[in-house]
């Protein structure tokens, strides 16, 4: 069945595989583009020059915000700052653990066997990911050895090792050319689950971080349960697993999918 569908990958050393038809690709820049136009019709007002440079307390409660341009008075601030979000955090002396770790992918130029519905392949012996980009594929491995840090410039030398378990799994990759590099930063829990809602003990910060490199996925039903928070007091699903102090509490579950 896994040949039928993508007749270019080599089955003969799999156990198994899944296939989800209602699994999908999405472009996380048209998505933001998108939410971001929706929003303005609604309302709201974006400010991308301003940086976040302090929260201003009183006691335990969050009264503003400080900023590159000057402050904003507040009595809700959310955490949605990515792999800053323990930085963010610490300005209320909450402390966050969600690390930054470099994580790279490469693409390819076209490729003749790349067509529309050519589902996302993960090969979970290796980690390596590969889906179509551009009339080519994406490919994407995290490095086991990346120290956590903020340096976003892309490991050349990282590419063999990507392209090594992509080929051996799709050898039609041998002749592929790469067209880009690119690396950003993963933002990741001990339990590599997000961490939502309010920080216990202070009044005013909420939480919506440490997606752990599968945040792009979660984040339309995020936005809408941290809202529904925010506006109804509770959200309509039982986040009680995912709050910060399962970590303190030792009842995190570790999540061994992530790659
Ligand atoms: C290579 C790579 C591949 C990935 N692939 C996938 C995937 O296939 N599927 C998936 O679901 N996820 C994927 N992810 C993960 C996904 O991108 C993240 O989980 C997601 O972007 C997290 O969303 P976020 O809104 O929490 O943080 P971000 O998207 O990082 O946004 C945080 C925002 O906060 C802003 N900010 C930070 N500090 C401040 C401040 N002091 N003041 C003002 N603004 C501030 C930043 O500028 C940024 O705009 C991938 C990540 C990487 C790096």
């Amino acid at each position: 069945d896994a040949r039928r569908k993508v007749p270019e990958i080599v089955v003969d050393d799999l156990l198994g595989a899944t296939f989800c038809a209602q699994d999908g690709l999405g472009n996380p820049h048209e998505v933001t583009q998108a939410y971001v136009a929706r929003a303005r019709e609604r309302g709201v007002r974006f400010d991308f020059q301003r940086s976040a440079t302090g929260i201003r307390m009183d006691g335990e409660s969050v009264v503003g915000i400080e900023t590159s341009q000057g402050p904003i008075d507040t009595p809700l601030v959310i955490n949605a700052a990515g792999p800053h979000a323990a930085e963010v955090a610490k300005w209320a002396g909450v402390d966050l653990p969600v690390l930054p770790f470099r994580r790279h992918c490469f693409t390819t130029q076209p490729l003749p066997f790349v067509h529309d519905r050519l589902p996302m392949i993960v090969d979970m012996s290796s980690g390596v990911y590969m889906h179509r980009e551009s009339g080519g594929m994406l490919l994407g491995l995290a490095k086991a050895d990346e120290p956590p840090g903020f340096d976003t410039s892309v490991d050349w030398d990282f590419l063999e090792r990507v392209v090594e378990p992509a080929v051996r799994r799709i050898p039609a990759l041998e002749a592929a050319e790469i067209a880009n590099g690119w690396a950003g930063l993963y933002e990741t829990t001990p339990d590599h689950n997000a961490v939502l809602g309010p920080a216990a003990g202070v009044r005013g910060l909420m939480l919506a971080n440490g997606f752990s490199g599968h945040g792009f996925m979660q984040a339309p039903a995020v936005g809408q349960l941290i809202a529904e928070w925010v506006v109804d007091g509770r959200p309509s699903l039982d986040l009680h697993p995912l709050r910060l102090e399962r970590f303190a509490e030792r009842e995190a579950m570790v999540e061994a999918n992530v790659i």
